[in-house]
């Protein structure tokens, strides 16, 4: 079993399409380890994207994720990772398989309704983020 760092985004949140996304989720198969609310400082949203400081989008990026309350959540399944990337779909929502959630509730390149993280790494920083081990149920 393998464990991922995942997020219902401010714009999907404020859409009332949480529900929704987390059905998504439970019917692909994915156990919920913990969730929870928040909603992120300008500071947080730096730190948690530091990976893309000094990228164009990066100012866009961090204003639009600490602009309202997210869903952040750990999921677990075989081989998650990829597994919570293929049901999120390509970054851009214009780009993304029918199907796909940023395809269903995204908007633009920014406003993408989800994060996931991209590799072992990753998730392991994204998941001590925002959860200590104690969380994990
Ligand atoms: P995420 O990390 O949010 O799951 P991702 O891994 O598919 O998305 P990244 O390359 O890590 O994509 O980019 C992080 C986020 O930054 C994207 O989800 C998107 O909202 C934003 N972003 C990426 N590229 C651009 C861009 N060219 N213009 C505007 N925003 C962008
Ligand atoms: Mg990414």
């Amino acid at each position: 079993m393998e464990r991922t760092f995942a997020i219902i985004k401010p714009d999907a949140v404020g859409k009332r399409h949480a529900g929704a996304i987390i059905q998504r989720i439970e019917d692909a198969g994915f156990a919920i380890r913990a969730m929870r609310k928040a909603w992120l400082t300008k500071a947080q949203a730096e730190g948690f994207y530091a990976v893309h400081l000094g990228k164009p989008f990066f100012p866009s990026l961090t204003e639009f994720m600490s602009s309202g309350p997210v869903i952040v959540m750990a999921l677990e399944a075989d081989g998650a990772i990829k597994k919570w990337r293929d049901l999120m779909g390509a970054t851009d929502p214009a780009k993304a398989a029918p199907g796909t959630l940023r395809k269903e509730f995204g908007s633009s390149i920014g406003e993408n309704a989800t994060h996931g993280s991209d590799a072992p790494d990753t998730a392991a920083f994204e998941l001590g983020y925002f959860f200590a081990g104690v969380d994990l149920i």
